[in-house]
C-alpha cells in the first residue's frame, strides 16, 4: 500500500503508474484518479488556448506551404513527375527485391532445419 501524496488516500501499489526513476518502489507519487483529474483539468484550463494554437499553426504552415508548393510545382512541374514516377518505380522494385530475398533467406533456412528458430 502507498499513500498518495495528492489526495492522503492509502491505495494498493497498482494504483500508481509505474515509473522507474522514482525510488526504491519504482512508483509514482500520485494515484492514478490524481494525476487524471489534474490532466483533464489541465486540458479544459488551457484547451481553448491549445486549440487555437493548433489551429493556427496549421494554417500559417498550409498557406505557406501551399504558396511555395504552387509556385515550384509549375515551374518544374515535368520534372516533378517525372521523378514521381521513378520514385514510385524504384519504390514497387524495391519492395519485390525485399521480399525475394525474405523468401530466398527463409527457403535456406528452411533447408537447414533453421525453420522457426531464432539464430
Ligand atoms: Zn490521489
Amino acid at each position: 500500500m502507498k499513500i498518495c501524496t495528492k489526495c492522503g488516500i492509502e491505495k494498493p501499489l497498482t494504483e500508481f503508474a509505474k515509473r522507474k526513476e522514482c525510488g526504491p518502489f519504482g512508483r509514482v507519487s500520485h494515484c492514478k484518479k490524481c494525476v487524471n483529474t489534474y490532466r483533464a483539468k489541465y486540458y479544459k484550463a488551457n484547451r481553448e488556448r491549445l486549440l487555437a494554437e493548433n489551429r493556427k499553426y496549421c494554417k500559417e504552415n498550409r498557406e505557406k506551404k501551399r504558396r511555395t508548393c504552387k509556385k515550384f510545382y509549375e515551374k518544374h512541374k515535368d520534372e516533378i513527375l517525372k521523378k514521381q514516377k521513378e520514385y514510385c518505380k524504384n519504390i514497387q522494385k524495391g519492395y519485390w527485391l525485399q521480399q525475394e530475398n525474405i523468401m530466398r533467406i527463409q527457403k535456406i533456412e528452411k533447408n537447414r532445419g533453421f525453420a522457426g528458430e531464432k539464430i
